[in-house]
């Protein structure tokens, strides 16, 4: 018996084949795009004189996070779930921040015991989660670095900015097994706002409550090394801030069809990142005239933030995704049986949760097979 992997069944592609031998639909990395864009927000972050820490959700993989570290300047990922983290940690992470508060108790123990095998960090917004917390590292033998996470807009997690949050980060900074770091000021729902003037405005206000925390915290006597926070849409507003120290940038190393619009909504030029993700598919079907049918559906893409748009093609619109299939509008009839398009997912993080592998690819060749490390994993 071959102990070789068949390509179609185990995997969507081998290390050396074309691109058009992948087996679709398939999740691509295109890495020139895609080092280009690692190394340009090293470069950014460097010339704010901000540390990033990828968020690692966007792609949940060991290699990409590795590759972000060791080549990309972070100084560590973000994870958003404890057993995101520790699939990443077996693969060869060393520093993750659960960007999240951990209340579950098999949840609380375990990250404590991964922080036996890497530097890790949680969240906090809530007092009672702060016993739990450090009893378990506390039972591990080991320290657990706590940011306070506070709410700068966002109406998600977070403790209200100012004495609340002086609080919790007084409580945290008692606790026998905790070290108080900073704060996580993550603005999510700012990311994604259409044009430049309202999403620089919806930071500037996080920055103030940043800035109003940060000094009741430090004049108490603690000190607050971590500010956290920053995403795709908004990194240049906090890495100007002077608040702000670490960036949590994720998307920006696939820029997905949704933050093309951003982008290009934003008039003033956000900083340039290149579509690097692909879902790769193949016609399957042309009956109907004026359209065709194509092998990615549901299964393979998230359409929460939009259909995927077709690269590098403006004769031929995705119109429906279905559970299997997309369809195509094709108004000149010019696609064939087995033609490929390479689709940009309207949203690349939960599109990459829907594969098992990415295949990465440079100059039409396939150079790498990059296991999805923790799909699935969302406890
Ligand atoms: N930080 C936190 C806490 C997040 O939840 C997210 C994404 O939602 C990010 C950072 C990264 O954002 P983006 O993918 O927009 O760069
Ligand atoms: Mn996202």
């Amino acid at each position: 018996e071959s102990l070789r992997w068949t390509v179609g069944v185990d995997v969507p592609a081998v290390a050396g084949m074309g691109v058009d031998e992948i087996c679709t639909p398939a999740l691509v990395v295109d890495l020139t795009a895609f080092e280009a864009n690692v190394r340009a927000m090293k470069g950014f972050a460097a010339a704010h004189g901000m540390a990033l820490r990828a968020h690692a959700k966007t792609h949940k993989s060991a290699d990409i996070a590795l590759i972000q570290m060791v080549e990309g300047g972070a100084r560590g990922v973000c994870c958003q779930k404890v057993s995101e983290a520790e699939a990443l940690v077996a693969g060869g992470v060393r520093d993750v921040l659960v960007s999240n508060q951990v209340v579950d108790a098999r949840r609380v123990d375990r990250l404590a015991a991964l922080a036996q095998r890497a530097r890790v960090a949680v969240c906090v917004d809530d007092a009672d989660a702060i016993g739990p917390l450090s009893a378990a590292a506390a039972r591990h033998r080991v320290m657990l670095e706590v940011l306070v996470e506070i709410d700068v807009g966002n109406g998600r997690c977070g403790v209200a900015p100012g004495a609340p949050a002086v609080e919790l980060a007084r409580r945290v900074a008692n606790a026998p097994a905790l070290r108080f770091v900073g704060l996580q000021a993550y603005q999510g729902a700012a990311q994604h706002i259409y044009g430049h003037d309202a999403r620089r405005a919806a930071i500037a206000a996080s920055v103030a409550l940043v800035r109003e925390t940060v000094a009741a915290i430090t004049e108490t006597g603690m000190r607050c090394p971590v500010v956290s926070g920053g995403g795709t849409g908004t990194w240049p507003f906090e890495a100007e801030s002077g608040v702000y120290t670490e960036l949590q940038c994720g998307s920006y190393i696939f820029m997905d069809a949704d933050y093309r619009r951003v982008r290009e909504a934003d008039g003033r030029g956000l900083p340039a990142f290149a579509h690097s993700l692909f879902v790769l598919t193949s016609v399957m079907s042309r009956a109907r005239p004026g359209h065709a049918v194509c092998d990615a559906g549901l299964k393979v893409l998230s359409v929460d933030s939009g259909l995927p748009t077709v690269f590098d093609r403006d004769d031929v619109t995705y119109a429906v995704a279905s559970d299997e299939h997309g369809t195509l509008v094709d108004a000149e009839d010019r696609l064939r049986l087995n033609d490929r398009l390479w689709l940009v997912p309207g949203h690349c993080d939960p599109t990459c949760n829907l594969h098992d592998w990415y295949v990465a690819v440079r100059d039409g060749v396939v150079e790498a097979l990059w296991p999805v490390t923790a799909r699935g994993k969302a406890w």
